[in-house]
């Protein structure tokens, strides 16, 4: 006989945590299917906005216990070497998916959460419940949360329209000895992509950059792209020549989308980047994911995971998230095109190093206020 849960979250990362860990604390037994073993590194910026610090430390945990840097100051600059530097409006914190996804687990654990290292394979909707399929066991439940990510082979099984189309978007990351100030976090512009900067709780420097695949295509190796084009900015060229890395080999991923999806797919709540991708130079991805982890479970909890509410849940969760993020989901589509645009690029940065706080302002439209 199959289990039969209340609720199943499929994936734990930030997003699948975070829901666990409000739905078990306010009562609810919660099962969690995430296929990896913590901790684990992930191709992240990792800079987090505060917006989500008051309610990570609600759930239970406070980032700054396991060393995050307190980064107040944004970094920018062209290919072409010009630069400017601004107070963020509302900060960050850097810290790495190694460390923080680990922690927030253990506070699953702690809080009661069951956590099964499966691969969740199918899901399915039937006679107003779900099936989940693993690579190990079936499961029953009333509701299932989609906290999967970017991509996974969920997509296909459900038939998302996003999944078929081809992505050119590869991103690569890896840890640093090197010169970086902890309250910095740096946003480095070179032809055809961007590279982030920060300090994580180790005192290691995340480089991680987002590049078009037909610019990342025209070289052999990493080494050689990195010599060729990203070396052409000169902050960056400095950055790589006074560091050492500390991964054995960067991590890579390729087809990242940021194309649209849908919110609730065949009854299935979607939440983070299962729901839609924001632009990585936003540096709102993780908040996003976290912060609809809270919308989720906000709204499963006021209808008490009444399966007889389903309808009302579904269409609450997709108002309050539309509400939230459509229009930072926009503003980072039409920045991310500037920002690859090299004159535009050179254009927009003497106008903001003469206005500063329009990019102050343009910070703001990709990002929300606190939680
Ligand atoms: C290059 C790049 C740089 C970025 N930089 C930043 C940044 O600096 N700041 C920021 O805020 N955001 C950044 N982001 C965005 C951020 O990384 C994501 O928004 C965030 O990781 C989303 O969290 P999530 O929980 O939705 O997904 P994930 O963290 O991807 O978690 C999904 C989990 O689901 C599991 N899973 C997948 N499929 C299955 C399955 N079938 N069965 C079971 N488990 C499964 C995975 O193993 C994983 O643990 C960046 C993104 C990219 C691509």
């Amino acid at each position: 006989m199959k289990e039969k849960h209340q609720i199943i979250v499929v994936g734990g990362g930030l997003a699948g945590l975070c829901s666990s860990i409000q739905l078990q604390k306010a009562g609810y037994q919660v099962l969690l299917l995430e296929r990896h073993q913590y901790p684990k590194h992930k191709v992240c910026g990792e800079y987090i906005s505060n917006e989500v610090l008051d309610y990570l430390n609600q759930l239970g945990l406070n980032p700054f216990d396991l060393g995050a840097k307190n980064i107040t100051t944004f970094r920018f600059s062209s290919n072409k070497g010009a630069a400017l530097q601004i107070d963020l409006p509302l900060g960050g914190f850097g810290i790495s998916r190694y460390a923080l996804d680990a922690a927030l687990c253990n506070l699953a654990l702690q809080q009661g959460v069951c956590i099964h290292h499966e691969k969740v394979t199918a899901i399915g909707f039937t006679d107003n419940q779900f099936e989940v399929t693993t690579n190990k066991a079936s499961y029953n439940a009333s509701f299932v949360i989609g906290a999967y990510g970017k991509r996974s082979v969920l997509d296909k099984a459900l038939s998302r329209k996003f999944i078929t189309n081809k992505t050119p978007w590869v991103a690569v990351k890896a840890h640093y000895q090197g010169p970086q100030p902890a309250h910095v976090v740096g946003l480095h512009h070179f032809e055809g992509g961007y590279c982030g900067l920060s300090q994580v709780e180790t005192g290691a420097v995340n480089a991680c950059y987002l590049v078009h695949q037909e610019v990342f295509g025209r070289f052999k190796d990493i080494p050689s792209f990195q010599e060729n084009v990203i070396a052409k900015n000169r902050h960056l060229k400095a950055f790589y020549a006074e560091s050492n890395m500390l991964f054995e080999n960067p991590l890579t991923i390729s087809q990242v989308s940021f194309e649209s999806k849908t919110i609730v797919e065949d009854h299935v709540l979607m939440i983070g980047d299962s729901a839609g991708l924001i632009h990585p130079l936003c540096g709102n991805g993780m908040a996003m994911a976290i912060h609809s982890a809270k919308i989720v479970s906000d709204v499963l909890i006021a209808f008490k995971l009444d399966p007889n509410h389903r309808s009302t849940i579904e269409t609450q969760f997709k108002n309050r998230w539309h509400h939230h993020f459509d229009s930072r989901m926009r503003a980072g589509k039409w920045i991310q095109k500037g920002l690859l645009h090299s004159g535009l690029t050179a254009f927009g940065v003497a106008i903001l190093q003469r206005a500063p706080r329009l990019l102050s302002r343009l910070i703001k439209t990709t990002h929300g206020n606190r939680i």
